[in-house]
């Protein structure tokens, strides 16, 4: 009798251990997010999102505690002020590099990439080109044994620190068949950590937001987007925005550039949807902090 007592009172203990370990560890807030298996609760170490003034072009740079992350260069006459920028952040290595697409303005600055900073991973859409800069960008990662690999929808990319990187675009056949359009089949992925995201969309056009919104609307919905293509008209169409129904557009264009960017009718959705505007033109590098549940955005100047 004395010894079943003790051994009930054991049984009793050890449950009730089990039970305050999984509350713990495991059902602390861990929640599904639409689309996803993703933690809404994460370690709380801040995840910075650098949306780089390198004139008209895109060069973005994610840290987490863990990990450098760069999505696209820039253009060929920014390279200079991209290294040093990456540079007075105390980066030497590039743990992932993302090309969303090989126009110059993305590419760009590939090559100073690669000479100035160990990179240890390129990702690109897969999209080939015939210009100089994307054959030099390919000699490089070959003389240097770079991994390469190609992303297409469904790829998740690990950012360290609970943060990943949901790939939600190219998909094969590539948009305009045997000649691809190379702005529509833009690497697109949302940056998820915790309850913050934010849309990460090269200059993937109308074509490719229509793609996704039929693939699922639900996966789109987004804290922040890095608008698509500079602000053109032939990004942002309103179906898109209403999927991913930002709190704030961040665009990434150059003063007085060429193409106009960014379009007033882009910007006019923007502002009926109430989004904040910030544009790199304007308002320099922007600088994104979240801790997983809140954010800011500043301004360089
Ligand atoms: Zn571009």
């Amino acid at each position: 009798m004395k010894l079943t007592r003790k051994w009930s009172w054991l049984v009793i203990a050890v449950t009730l251990f089990s039970v305050i370990f999984a509350t713990g560890c495991g059902s602390a807030g861990i929640t599904s997010q639409p689309g996803g298996k993703l933690p809404a609760v994460v370690s709380g170490a801040p995840l910075t999102v650098k949306v780089l003034d390198v004139g008209q072009g895109d060069a973005i740079l994610i840290r987490t505690n863990e990990q450098v992350v760069l999505i696209d260069t820039g253009d060929v006459p920014a390279r200079d002020k991209l290294v040093s920028m990456l540079k007075s952040q105390g980066i030497t290595t590039v743990d992932k590099l993302i090309i969303t697409h090989p126009h110059a303005d993305h590419i760009g600055g590939a090559a100073a990439v690669f000479a100035n900073f160990t990179v240890r991973q390129v990702y690109d859409s897969g999209q080939r080109t015939t210009s100089n800069l994307y054959k030099q960008y390919l000699t490089q990662i070959n003389k240097k044994k770079i991994p390469f690999t190609v992303v297409t929808a469904g790829t998740t990319i690990e950012l360290g620190n609970e943060a990943v990187l949901s790939v939600l675009a190219p998909e094969q056949p590539f948009i305009g068949g045997s000649e691809p359009d190379l702005n529509n089949n833009s690497i697109v992925a949302k940056l998820v950590y915790g309850n913050f995201s934010m849309l990460m969309t090269g200059d993937a056009e109308k074509e490719s937001e229509e793609r996704m919104l039929k693939k699922g609307a639900a996966s789109l919905k987004s804290t922040l987007l890095k608008s698509g293509h500079h602000g053109s008209k032939t990004s942002s169409s309103l179906p898109f925005l209403q999927a991913v129904s930002p709190e704030a557009a961040l665009i990434s264009l150059g003063a007085d550039n060429e193409y106009h960017h960014p379009h007033p009718i882009t910007l006019k959705k923007y502002n009926d949807k109430k989004m904040k505007v910030y544009r790199t033109d304007t308002d320099g590098t922007l600088t994104v902090t979240s801790d997983g549940k809140t954010y800011s955005i500043t301004k360089e100047r």
